[in-house]
């Protein structure tokens, strides 16, 4: 787009595991765009079929048809390796095929327009926000550069990179990423600004479609944000419930019939989809049931589910979100009573056992819904989208944010032990360094691994990266000393740095494959495959309105050739040089159904006039 003057507002965009919602601020409000279907939340479901590429609404829509083909969770892979434990689980289940790729990095595998394509989920993460960037464009009638975009508060520093990389690759300039929980604390914040006199404790109980996260900030006079610590699991959420109904209906069905329901993908489709249309029915109803005509072998299967079964089923990862609060809160060193507002985010927050017990937790509490939990962390990444570009109304200029690390960050010392540098939650962005010793006689180099996580041994933590700086003068064991700075931007992505005291020869953390960050080069190609799909996409989309638009005309013509007032005035032979033209057009549409939009165009110009005697 060089020479283009580019004025959109940024926008917000929360890139949910199972839906995403877009949202900027204008007219001195937030407000949620709608996407091409009228709906203000798009599923993140990227489709591979014959002709096309589909995103959203349309791509879930077509799943129980093209399981193989048909892309959802990307975020549940995206930064993760695919040794680790629960991308192996998620596979199990996912109806689309997941390989390893070099360096570990989990590859999907489809087929597309007849062709076998491996894609990285930052590649499918990327074309979900291409879609959230298309939909804005559409509203706004600009192109979009600038994003805020959300994620868990619980993502490592590999999960934000390789998030951040998937909105480089949709061509976005994400100009700061926030925590989800804090973006639905900032949209709290603003709607009751007027309310929220002086300093207000509050906790965001945030259960998504595949993370939960909990965080506890203050708000005061409702605009300046600290949060005070968060807590969660990014993988514990909504599928996670669906996934475990799945799998009850498979063990009933091998009970009844004797078949394995596993290996077929169709079939685990189908069920996946009835199975989460039922829990949302189970959060209003005490009873459902789940009807699927010829699901397997021309079974039909049909059985009933009530709620009691569907919390017996995942009463452990209710249980679990729970236990998280006690963490948060002492993390936070605050008591709960002294929590004054607890608000509700995600839209497994409706689910009323979830409710009962986040209630019961808190001695009977009020639980805050006045927000949308479907909405708000778009509503807050739009107020954060308008503040970081310097929108200049007051209300967005005057909110404050204070944000901390989630997670601690440190480097592996002898013996595999985890020294942390930086400890979580502290606010960020923040700085701090250490010392380090060389542990033998002349050591003349240091190999860094830099490490996250709350374990004491390194290794049961997540590997970031590792460095080596070289030059060390020679010297006797202990004498020679590193320090090693590590520095936690606004965005909570780290950079390290370790320098020889003595020499002051410096070098900088630069991530390895290892963690299966994306390198730059790596970037760019997919940056320019993203254009070239999307280019694709805007053929295929040409040629069939191309396609249509010349059975339109055929129809059209076919129809003012029987009106008995043309039958009057047109000669017999011309009417019969038409019908011959149209019905020669009509047998050549249906023989080439590949044609180009060329084609096709200079088909319908021919038709057209040929017919002209008819009007
Ligand atoms: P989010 O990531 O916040 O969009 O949440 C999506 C998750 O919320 C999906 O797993 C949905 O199945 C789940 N969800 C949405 N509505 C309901 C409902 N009424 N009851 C239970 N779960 C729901």
């Amino acid at each position: 787009m060089a020479g283009r003057r580019n004025d959109a507002p940024a926008i917000g965009i929360d890139l949910g595991t199972t839906y995403s919602c877009v949202a900027v601020w204008k007219h001195n409000r937030v407000e949620i765009i709608t996407n091409d279907q009228g709906n203000r939340t798009t599923p993140s479901c990227v489709a591979f079929v014959e002709s096309e590429r589909i995103i959203g609404d349309g791509a879930k829509n077509q799943v129980a048809m093209n399981p193989a083909n048909t892309i959802f969770d990307s975020k549940r892979l995206i930064g993760r390796r695919f040794s680790d434990s629960k991308v192996q689980e998620d596979i199990k289940l996912w109806p689309f095929k997941v390989i390893q790729g070099s360096d570990d990095t989990p590859k999907i595998v489809v087929t597309y327009k007849g062709e076998k394509k491996e894609f990285m989920a930052e590649e499918i993460s990327s074309m979900i926000l291409g879609k959230m960037k298309e939909t804005a464009e559409a509203y706004l009638g600009k192109v979009v550069k600038d994003a805020v975009i959300t994620v868990p508060a619980y993502f490592n520093d590999s999960q934000r990179q390789a998030t951040k990389d998937a909105g480089t690759i949709a061509g976005l300039n994400v100009i700061r990423m926030i925590n989800e929980p804090t973006a639905a604390a900032i949209a709290y914040g603003l709607d009751n600004e007027s309310d929220i006199v002086g300093k207000v404790n509050v906790l965001v109980f945030d259960l998504g479609g595949g993370t939960f996260d909990v965080s506890i900030m203050t708000i005061e006079e409702g605009s300046v944000f600290e949060v005070k610590a968060v807590a969660g699991d990014t993988h514990l959420g909504g599928e996670d419930f669906d996934n475990r109904m799945v799998g009850h209906c498979v063990r009933e069905f091998k009970r009844r019939w004797k078949h394995d329901l596993t290996g077929s993908q169709r079939a685990l489709g189908r069920l996946r989809l009835a199975c989460e249309k039922a829990k949302r029915t189970l959060s209003y109803t005490s009873v459902t049931s789940i009807d699927l005509d010829f699901l397997h072998e021309g079974i039909d299967f049909s059985m009933g589910f009530t709620r009691a079964k569907f919390e017996e089923l995942n009463m452990d990862m209710f249980s679990k979100c729970i236990k998280t609060l006690d963490t948060c809160l002492s993390d936070a060193k605050m008591k709960k009573s002294c929590v004054d507002q607890v608000i509700l985010v995600g839209g497994s927050t409706r689910i009323p056992e979830v409710q009962h017990m986040l209630q019961e937790f808190f001695d009977g509490r009020d639980l805050c819904k006045s927000v949308n939990p479907d909405e708000a962390v778009a509503y807050g990444a739009a107020i954060m989208a308008s503040k970081v570009s310097g929108g200049s109304d007051k209300s967005v200029q005057d909110v404050v944010l204070h944000d901390v690390t989630p997670l601690s960050l440190g480097v592996d010392l002898k013996g595999r032990l985890f020294d942390v540098v930086i400890p979580r939650n502290t606010p960020i962005p923040a700085s701090n360094s250490k010392n380090y010793i060389t542990v033998c006689d002349n050591q003349s180099a240091i190999t860094i691994e830099v490490y996250q996580g709350e374990r004491s041994k390194s290794t049961d933590n997540h590997l970031l990266g590792k460095f080596r700086i070289s030059g060390i003068p020679p010297a006797p064991i202990g004498v020679s000393k590193v320090m090693e700075c590590f520095d936690i931007d606004a965005n909570g992505i780290l950079t390290v740095t370790a320098s020889i005291i003595s020499t002051g020869k410096t070098e900088k953390l630069i991530i390895s494959n290892e963690n299966g960050r994306l390198s730059k080069e790596e970037i760019e190609k997919m940056v320019n495959d993203a254009e070239k799909y999307k280019l694709k996409d805007q053929e295929f989309k040409k040629k069939a309105e191309a396609h249509n638009a010349l059975d339109d005309c055929i129809y059209k013509m076919k129809n003012k050739i029987e009106e008995p007032s043309v039958k009057k005035s047109v000669y017999n032979e011309i009417l019969q040089a038409i019908k011959k033209a149209i019905d020669e057009t009509a047998k050549w549409l249906e023989d080439n159904q590949a044609a180009s939009f060329a084609e096709l165009h200079s088909k319908k110009a021919h038709l057209e006039f040929v017919c002209k005697p008819l009007f």
